[in-house]
């Protein structure tokens, strides 16, 4: 098993959650998440933020709902 490590898993989360990695890297960074509890977590936020995204990006400006999103979700670690 190789790990990229976190460097380059936090680099490329964004590609990866958009899906606009190569194959062989988005392997990478799916084995380095399952492997890595802050990335794990940092993926999660991503998940949840690019589905919220695109799920009402039709009613709310993107920049309001992130706000939204971002203090749902800090509400939810606070507990
Ligand atoms: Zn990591």
């Amino acid at each position: 098993m190789t790990d990229c490590g976190c460097d380059k898993a936090k680099a490329e989360l964004e590609e990866y959650l958009h899906d606009e990695l190569q194959a062989t890297d988005a392997e990478d960074i799916a084995e380095h998440i399952k492997n890595c509890t802050s990335c794990d977590s940092e993926h999660h936020v991503g998940v949840v933020l690019t589905q919220a995204v695109q799920r009402a990006c039709k009613e709310t400006a993107p920049e309001v709902l992130r706000d939204q999103v971002l203090a749902r979700i800090r509400e939810m670690q606070s507990h």
